[in-house]
């Protein structure tokens, strides 16, 4: 069997979620009759403490209606240049939204409330466009599975009132995050406007992000994900899965952690092996001293059924999650070892 580490995306759902999901009740979605899409929304919105939730099919629907949300046509965002926001969603900013992005050259795609504040344009000056939006990432997708602190983001949430900025987190592994950190979700309910939260990672649903905010911008975000496509039916099959997530998979995240720090220690033993970001969650990106070793390495694992993936730029990653087991692990940590000799 191969063992996928490219993404947490390639996760599959566990039988005791398949179960949950094949006796979801479900209504059309739509008119906001199913009840399995309720019952979950109403989860997410009070697990963080904010009024209301949305169900969408992607993580990219989610970001672009908070941006959409949030801005108008001319302005511009503020954001790390790793964020998946500007990097991974097709162009959707200036596409969904006509608005441009202020990059931050940040820390492992972490930025602070002064590289922010030197970003802000001021509201009188009309010849560069408005600044209305910052967006932060956590955890760090590009950054690899870096977490925020929360007095940084506190001093941001700060900044961005005193600006009058809306503030919105892609917190597609934010579940990530709280588990590193064991963080309350109320916590980070209360300091950003809006928060992207996906279920078809680490937690290992088939489909779906949740939007969570304010009744008013929910409410605002319903005609938004309508006319970008993504009213759902009977979705309470998928959300059925999400409301099992959050019950039975939540937990088992540190156990992905575990293993992303074996392997980064394994990796740290390798003469071949250049560099290594600290591994604080589910992501390994590292690079090897040099290019012909990069494609050997890649081959050698592929040749004994291990699939990771380069990232361009002399880096390459592995991300752990739920699909990934320990027999697996085993097997690859010995992999990498008798590969020592090799590279
Ligand atoms: C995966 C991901 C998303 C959403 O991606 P989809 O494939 O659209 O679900 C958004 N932000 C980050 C940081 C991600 O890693």
């Amino acid at each position: 069997m191969i063992i996928n580490l490219i993404s947490d995306t390639v996760t599959t759902p566990s039988d005791g979620m398949l179960d949950a999901m094949f006796n979801a009740t479900v209504g059309d979605d739509v008119f906001k009759e199913d009840p399995s899409v309720n019952i979950f929304e109403n989860q997410v919105a009070s697990l963080f403490g904010k009024e209301a939730a949305l169900f969408f099919p992607s993580g990219t629907m989610t970001n672009q209606t908070a941006i959409k949300l949030h801005t108008q046509p001319g302005d511009q965002l503020i954001c790390d240049h790793y964020a998946h926001i500007f990097n991974y969603e097709g162009g959707g900013v200036s596409f969904n939204s006509g608005v441009s992005c202020k990059m931050i050259r940040g820390e492992r795609g972490k930025i602070t409330s002064e590289q922010i504040k030197s970003c802000i344009n001021s509201p009188d000056f009309y010849h560069s466009p408005r600044t209305s939006l910052v967006c932060l990432e956590n955890t760090t997708n590009k950054g690899g599975g870096a977490v925020y602190n929360i007095n940084e983001i506190k001093k941001i949430s700060k900044l961005c009132k005193d600006e009058k900025l809306a503030l919105h987190l892609d917190g597609a592994r934010l579940w990530n995050a709280l588990e590193y950190t064991k963080e309350d979700p109320k916590m980070y309910g209360s300091l950003f406007d809006t928060i992207s939260l996906c279920f078809s990672k680490g937690l290992g649903c088939p489909v779906g992000s949740v939007l969570i905010g304010s009744n008013n911008s929910i409410k605002e975000a319903i005609r938004i994900r309508k006319i970008l496509g993504g009213g759902m039916r009977q979705s309470g099959y998928l959300a059925a899965a999400g409301s099992y997530a959050l019950e039975h998979h939540r937990k088992d995240l540190n156990e992905d952690h575990r293993r992303a720090r074996e392997i980064s220690d394994c990796l740290q033993n390798m003469v071949s092996v250049k560099s290594i970001e600290p591994v604080e969650t589910n992501i390994i990106i590292f690079s090897l001293n040099s290019a012909e070793n990069e494609t050997k390495f890649i081959k050698y694992l592929k040749d004994r059924e291990i699939h990771i993936m380069k990232l361009g730029k002399g880096k390459i990653r592995i991300v752990t999650h739920r699909n990934y087991t320990e027999d697996q692990h085993e097997y690859l940590l010995t992999t990498l070892t008798k590969m020592k000799s090799y590279g």
